[in-house]
């Protein structure tokens, strides 16, 4: 089967952190797509001028404004894509946003259990569901393939957690990365006929807002190592999880 062909890309939470970094790479790579839709909740504020600047500078990128967690918003920013697309499909949805919280057993409360559910689940599902017939489109329809890339965690593996339970319990969103690893094997499963195939990563320990300065990796390794494994997408990805270095992770 070929490799992915890059033509059309959709990034959620793209303003900061791993996502700019995911558009600043897909801008530079060898078959830059023609059209990068670089989406985040406010396109005007402070913490999304950097973004407003590449968009300037790059045609290619379309900035979109998108609250993965708003049905309302998902429609509209799928309305806007097309525009943009003129019947084209899309390759690649990356799921990139999503929130940490710091809870323990004891201070986990049932809001904060939705609201983190809410943006690393139902942000993810809403997404998907949305841009299904754009994904098949570039999927079985043109005879090439496309892909989901679901960001996830190390945090969410249930074999890892002894290691790492009594440092980081962050249990919102360890159970939201579990539950996200599980609706990647859903698409797995429910797309594979499209020709979508769908993947959870986790991009390593970075040094991003949610990361924080002590975190090993910088943006730029984490998401080269992504980017490599993006490109080189083949159905035997499908349903994997795999670490930025494309490392397998138990679930
Ligand atoms: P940041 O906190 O730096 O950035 C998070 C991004 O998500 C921001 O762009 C933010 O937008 C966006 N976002 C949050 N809520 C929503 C929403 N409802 N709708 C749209 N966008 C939203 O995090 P990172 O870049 O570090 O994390 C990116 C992904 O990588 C996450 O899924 C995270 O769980 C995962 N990850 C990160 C690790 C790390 O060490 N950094 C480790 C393992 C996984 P806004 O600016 O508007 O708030």
């Amino acid at each position: 089967m070929s490799e992915l062909n890059l033509r059309t890309v959709l990034v959620t939470g793209s303003n900061r952190g791993i996502g700019f970094e995911f558009v600043q790479q897909i801008i530079n790579s060898q078959n830059s797509p023609h059209k990068i839709f670089a989406t985040c909740r406010d396109p005007g504020a402070q913490q999304s001028q950097e973004l407003r600047k590449l968009s300037e500078k790059h045609p290619n990128v379309v900035v979109i404004q998108l609250d993965t967690t708003n049905p309302a918003s998902v429609n509209a920013s799928v309305k806007e894509v097309e525009k943009h697309l003129n019947g084209e499909g899309l390759d690649l949805l990356i799921n990139n946003a999503g929130i940490l919280t710091q809870n323990s057993l004891e201070t986990q409360t049932s809001e904060d259990m939705m609201n983190v559910y809410n943006v690393n689940v139902v942000g993810p599902m809403l997404m998907t569901q949305a841009y299904h017939h754009l994904l098949k489109r570039s999927g079985v329809e043109s005879s090439g393939k496309s892909a989901i890339v679901h960001i996830s965690a190390l945090l969410g593996s249930l074999e890892e957690l002894p290691n790492l339970f009594s440092a980081l319990p962050v249990i919102s969103y360890r159970c939201s990365k579990a539950a996200l690893n599980m609706l990647s094997r859903c698409h797995m499963e429910g797309y594979r006929q499209d020709g979508i195939i769908s993947i959870a990563i986790h991009p390593g320990w970075v040094q991003t807002d949610m990361g924080g300065e002590k975190a090993p990796l910088t943006k730029q390794t984490s998401v080269a190592g992504m980017m490599k494994i993006i490109f080189s997408l083949n159905e035997q990805h499908n349903g994997t999880f795999v670490d930025w270095e494309g490392k397998t992770i138990p679930w």
